[in-house]
This record gives structure tokens, C-alpha cells and sequence, in this order.
């Protein structure tokens, strides 16, 4: 940290501030009262669908003032040390947010702030490993966010473990994903794990490369990498009654095959990793090239060329503009079209000022988190449907409505001018059936002469490009797959055969992919998945709750070793009982009804990706394992 810093720069560094975040965070340290007497108003953002808590100009004004009085004496600066009590935590998260909180959402919050060195950490019930870790060993399938989050909890409970990962470096989507421009979409400081502090983020938003080296950064840290086996491939697993531990099956890139005994496997090999090629008749007849954008090939040179795209999901719409910048022409192959929303941010660098403010005042850091953690819950409103607001005309409920209506007078600022794109840009379903996609070009992209927005359906390929159901036949040298991924495939292609050969074809024949919590399954003992079927919550981030799910298998395994259990298995009734309430929450929500043909639901028509409760809900449920609801044998 700069020591030698003058009162400027501490003006310009409260000026970015976030001020509500700075305002609690100076609380904390300073205990002023004024700052407790400030009023928080509740904004209204995207035409009202959502609201963020905000202080008046004049009480930001006065935060400024009292935050440079305190970091002017170098004294008070550093990351902050203490935990308040839950009490006054409590507080401070409801004066953060202008309204009180249940138990619940203070439960969930309260990890959030990630004041421990370590949050939602876990120990041993006598502190340090029995005997009996000895010999116990996890295969855990995957490297990518959750493999690695998953091996650093393994290794610091000091279990044996294996990581399987087929690709040649850590880090899955973040490692496979290389196209043009890519990025998360969410902010990076609610997209990370809250045991690495004050990470310095380049971007707000950062692109591959910096998030592929965070998420190195932290398993070389803690001891990982080396517990990685990269280029193998699990092909299949199975479990042995006898022995009770499962042979898991895995084959190298030369070939060779060899088979691992574990007591557990995790399988954390994402929802995002089995590329979807559509099955377009003609497509071997094609002359040019092909590519999925999950596939990237970086020898393949669209400068100057004629390019197809087709997909525009999250993936494709980010593709486009740089596709647009060096090709001849660009033809974006519409299906469906996507809500977009503008993220102003989306390109922000993260200031010296901004770094300097996270390291000297005390837990601004943390109360920045919480803000983008509690930003996310306004979403929930967004997506039950409101049967009486129907009744007076509305189409979804108050909220999703006014997120309609500005999501489509973006549309109109952007390409109102163009009848075409603007009547083509307007999806039919309602927002947030499926997940929103980030503007990062998009529409300025279709207004360049270069691109033409073809929304003729596809009927075939042929050796010259894409013939669209209107019987036209367009050039194409590059054709560019952004069509997703197969989502419902979980676990694809490894075969597990559980319990008496029990397979997952078997238990879920029915109406696709179910777990318990997303995270366990019947007749699959000592089996463990990490954003498994129907896990994503409503609300809280990607990272969060593989911290959270971590946690579980973590308890569930120091449970099995100090219990000296040979094998952990979801019960039956608990599974059925938890899907049918889960079936029953699900039918409130907006996915089934207006989200088909996304990925949200699967072939059979039922939601399979989100999570149904709300996101407090939910955490009472995940946030510690009930023993009960397993048979430990
Ligand atoms: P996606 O959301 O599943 O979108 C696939 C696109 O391909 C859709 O537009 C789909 O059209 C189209 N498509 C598929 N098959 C087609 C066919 N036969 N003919 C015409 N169009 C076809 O996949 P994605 O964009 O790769 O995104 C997947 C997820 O990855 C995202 O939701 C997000 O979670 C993650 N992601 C995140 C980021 C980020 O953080 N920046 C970036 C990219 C992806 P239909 O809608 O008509 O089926």
C-alpha cells in the first residue's frame, strides 16, 4: 500500500467510492453515531424491477468528509482486524440495507462479509484429523472452479486426494473458453472466493486470461496444482459393495488406463463443459471452417473473411463485435432472440484510488462484497409469477414487467431506428426465464454495414455456406458455433453405476437430472456432485455457493471418517420428499412457463438448472449437513 499518499488522493479515492459500503465500513471502525442516524433510500434501478439502497447526496457528502478525517492519520489505515458480535453486525448489514432482515438472510449475509481469514471454513469436531483419514481417499473429477475450491478444502482437513482433470491446465471454463474478448459478466468482486483477500482485480469485469490466473493464483496458494492429474480423462466409475469404495476408471491422452480406488468422489466437472454442436443437416458437406467458440482455434484467421454466427446467448453476443471488427462480413444466425441488459461497467478498470481505498480503510474491502452479494437478491422478485397482477392485465408481476419495459427501451436506444432489428431484438418469453445477457457490443454490432442479422431459420449447410428455410443461400468461409452446451448431460460422458449397477439413465428416466440439495443422489453413496442438477440459486454468486456446497461434502466426509462409516447415502424418501417440494416451488417461478427451449429447462420440460427458493431458503437447507437425512452404514 502507498504510504506516502496525499489528502487529493484520498478525495479522489472516496469520490469513486461506494458510499454505503464506505459508510458501514467507517461505522465499524469508528462507531460514530451520525453515521448510524444517515437515511438509506431504496433507488429504483432498471425501470423499477429492482432497488438499490442509496444515501442522499448530502449524508454521501458527509461520509467523504468523515472517511478523509480518519485515513488522513496513517494510523487507522490497513485491512481492518476484529469481528464485530452478530448483533451489531446485524446492525450494520440493516443499516447497509435500510431494512430489517430475518435470521435467515442474516445466516447467509453474515458469511458474505467474510470477516474470518477463512469463511464457512471446516474442522474436525476434535480439531484435528482422526486416525482413520489415513488411507481415506477423494477422487474429485474436474479442476475448474469447483475442483479447485473442493481440493482446497480437502486439503486443509488434510485428506487424501486426487484431482482428475482431461484438459492440459486447471481451471476448466476459464482454461477451455479462449475466444475473442471473453469475460465474466459478473463482478469480480462478487465472482471470487472470500478466503483470498483483496485480490488486486485488474477490471471490474476481468476478462479469460485475469480470471484464469486468479483462480491459479489461489490454487497454487493453497497447496493444489500438484494434486492435479492433468490430460486423463475419467471414463467411468463404479461402486464396489464389497470393498465400499468406488473404481474409478480413467484413461490418459497415450491411452493408458488405470483404475483409482477412492472412498469418495466428487464429481465437479461443470454444467458448462460438453460442447453442443447442433445437428444441422449438411453440416459434413460445409467446405469452410467450423469452430465452437468453447473450442477456440487461434491458427483459424477470420480477418477479411465471411463469418456465420450462430448462437447468441451469453457467448455469442459477446463474440460478435469482435468478429465484426476483422471480418469481411459478419452473418449473426438468430433462433431466438435473448434479453439484453447495458452493464455501464462492463469495461471499468480498477483504479489505483480504488486498489489503494480496499487496502487502507478498515473492511471496506468486505462491505463492498456484501453490497454486490446483497445486489443480487433483488432478482428473486423478479421471477414468481403474480397471479392476481395477471388478472388486472399484467403479463409476469409489477417487477419482471417494468424490467420488460426497460429492457426493450434499451433495445429501442440502441436499434429503433431499424424495424427489422428492433422487432427481431425483442424476445417473446419474459426476462429472466433465461439467464439475461450482457450487452458487450451487441447491438452496436448489428448497426455496422459489415453485419446482417438473419433470423430465416437455418435449413441446411452446403459446401458454400448456410441455407436459411427461406431457400437463400449464404457464403460463409467461417462458421462459428456459439450454440452452447448440453446441458442436461450432467456428468457426461462418464458412466457412475452406483449401488446394485444403479445408474443415473435409470434414476433419472423420469424427468431428467434430480438431486438432493443439487448436491447427492440415492444409491450413489460416497458420490458428491458440485453444480449439480437444479443447484443454481436465485440469488448470491457462482462462487459463494461453491464455497457453501464445499463446505457440505466436507462435513458429510468428516462425519464418515470420524464416524468410521464405510458408506454415506442419501435416503430415499428424503431425495423424493425435497423433489416434490422442490416441484412445488418451481411451479411459482416463471422458468417452466416461459423459459422452454432454453437452457433453464430440460428435453422433458422441467426446470432443471435453478433452484427454486429463495436464496436464504435455500442456505437454511445447505448451509450445514443433516446427518439424518443420509444412511451412514
Ligand atoms: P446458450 O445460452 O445455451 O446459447 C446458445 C445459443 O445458440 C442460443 O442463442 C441458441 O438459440 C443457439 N442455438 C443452439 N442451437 C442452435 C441451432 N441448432 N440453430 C440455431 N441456433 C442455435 O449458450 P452460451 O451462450 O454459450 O452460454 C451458456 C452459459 O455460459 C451462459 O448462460 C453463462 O452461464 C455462461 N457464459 C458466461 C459468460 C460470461 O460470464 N461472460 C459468457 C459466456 C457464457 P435458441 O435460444 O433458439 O436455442
Amino acid at each position: 500500500m502507498q504510504s506516502d499518499v496525499t489528502a487529493e488522493f484520498i478525495r479522489r479515492a472516496l469520490d469513486g467510492a461506494d458510499l454505503n459500503a464506505l459508510r458501514v465500513a467507517l461505522y465499524q471502525a469508528t462507531r460514530d453515531p451520525a453515521l448510524v442516524e444517515m437515511a438509506v433510500e431504496l433507488r429504483p434501478a432498471r425501470g423499477g424491477a429492482f432497488f438499490i439502497p442509496a444515501l442522499s447526496e448530502s449524508d454521501g457528502e458527509l461520509v467523504k468528509a468523515k472517511a478523509l478525517e480518519f485515513l488522513l492519520d496513517p494510523a487507522h489505515r490497513g485491512p481492518g482486524s476484529g469481528i464485530p458480535s452478530d448483533a451489531e453486525l446485524r446492525a450494520m448489514m440493516e443499516m447497509l440495507a435500510g431494512e430489517p432482515m430475518e435470521d435467515r438472510q442474516f445466516a447467509m449475509g453474515r458469511e458474505e462479509l467474510a470477516l474470518e481469514d477463512f469463511p464457512r471454513d471446516v474442522t474436525w469436531t476434535g480439531g484435528t484429523a482422526p486416525a482413520a483419514v489415513q488411507g481415506f481417499r477423494v477422487v474429485v473429477v474436474g479442476a475448474g472452479v469447483s475442483g479447485i475450491a473442493m481440493a482446497i478444502k480437502l486439503s486443509r482437513l488434510g485428506i487424501d486426494f486426487t484431482v482428475i482433470e482431461r484438459q492440459d491446465d486447471l481451471t476448466g471454463t476459464w482454461h477451455r473458453n479462449t475466444y475473442p474478448d471473453v469475460r465474466v459478466d459478473t463482478n469480480a468482486f462478487i465472482y471470487q472466493f472470500k478466503f483470498e483477500k483483496r485480490y488486486p482485480w485488474k477490471e471490474h469485469f476481468p476478462s479469460q486470461p485475469e480470471v484464469k490466473k486468479y483462480l491459479r493464483h489461489i490454487a497454487e496458494k493453497h497447496g493444489v496444482v500438484d494434486r492435479v492429474r492433468l490430460g486423463v480423462e475419467v471414463t467411468a466409475a463404479a461402486w464396489d459393495e464389497d470393498s465400499g469404495t468406488w473404481r474409478v476408471s480413467t484413461r490418459d491422452r497415450d491411452g493408458n488406463v488405470e483404475v483409482i480406488e477412492a472412498n469418495a468422489v466428487v464429481s465437479a466437472s461443470g454444467l458448462f463443459s460438453t460442447a453442443k454442436i447442433p445437428a444441422i443437416d449438411g453440416i459434413e458437406d460445409f467446405r469452410g471452417e467450423t469452430v465452437h467458440t468453447a473450442d477456440w482455434r487461434h491458427d483459424l484467421d477470420y480477418a477479411g473473411k465471411r463469418v456465420g454466427l450462430i448462437g447468441n446467448g451469453s457467448t455469442g453476443t459477446q463474440l460478435l463485435p469482435s468478429l465484426a471488427r476483422d471480418a469481411a462480413h459478419v452473418t449473426a444466425f438468430q433462433r431466438t432472440p435473448s434479453w439484453i441488459v447495458e452493464v455501464p461497467a462492463l469495461r471499468a478498470l480498477v483504479t489505483e484510488h480504488e486498489k489503494w481505498l480496499f487496502d487502507a480503510m478498515p473492511h471496506y474491502w468486505n462491505w463492498v462484497g456484501y453490497v454486490q452479494f446483497h445486489g443480487t437478491s433483488g432478482f428473486q422478485r423478479v421471477q414468481q409469477i403474480d397471479h392476481e397482477w395477471r388478472a388486472q392485465g399484467g403479463l409476469i408481476n409489477e417487477n419482471n414487467d417494468k424490467l420488460r419495459a426497460s429492457l426493450i427501451e434499451y433495445v429501442r436506444t440502441k436499434v429503433g431506428h431499424d424495424p427489422h432489428l428492433f422487432d427481431n431484438s425483442i424476445p417473446d418469453y419474459a426476462p429472466l426465464a433465461r439467464r439475461l445477457v450482457v450487452d458487450n457490443g451487441w447491438f452496436d454490432s448489428l448497426n455496422r454495414d459489415n453485419v446482417d442479422l438473419n433470423v430465416d431459420g437455418i435449413s441446411h449447410l452446403v459446401a458454400e455456406g448456410v441455407v436459411t428455410e427461406t431457400g437463400e443461400t449464404i457464403p460463409i468461409d467461417v462458421l462459428v458455433f456459439a450454440t452452447g452446451f448440453e446441458v442436461s448431460s450432467y456428468f457426461y460422458p462418464v458412466v457412475y453405476e452406483g449401488r446394485g449397477g444403479a445408474t443415473f439413465a435409470e434414476l433419472w428416466q423420469k424427468d431428467g437430472a434430480r438431486a438432493y440439495l443439487g448436491l447427492t443422489m440415492p444409491q450413489f453413496p460416497n458420490f458428491y456432485c458440485l453444480y449439480g442438477p437444479n443447484a443454481v440459486p436465485r440469488a448470491g454468486s457462482f462462487m459463494q455457493w461453491v464455497d457453501v456446497w464445499t463446505r457440505y461434502i466436507s462435513e458429510l466426509l468428516i462425519a464418515q471418517i470420524e464416524g468410521g462409516f464405510t458408506s454415506v447415502e442419501c435416503r430415499q424418501e428424503v431425495f423424493d420428499d425435497y423433489n416434490a417440494r422442490m416441484d412445488e416451488a418451481t411451479s411459482a417461478l416463471l422458468w417452466e412457463e416461459q423459459g422452454q427451449g432454453g437452457y433453464f429447462v430440460n428435453e422433458q420440460g422441467r426446470s432443471g438448472v435453478q433452484m427454486p427458493w429463495l436464496a436464504h431458503e435455500y442456505h437454511e437447507q445447505v448451509r450445514s449437513a443433516t446427518l439424518a437425512d443420509y444412511e451412514l452404514k
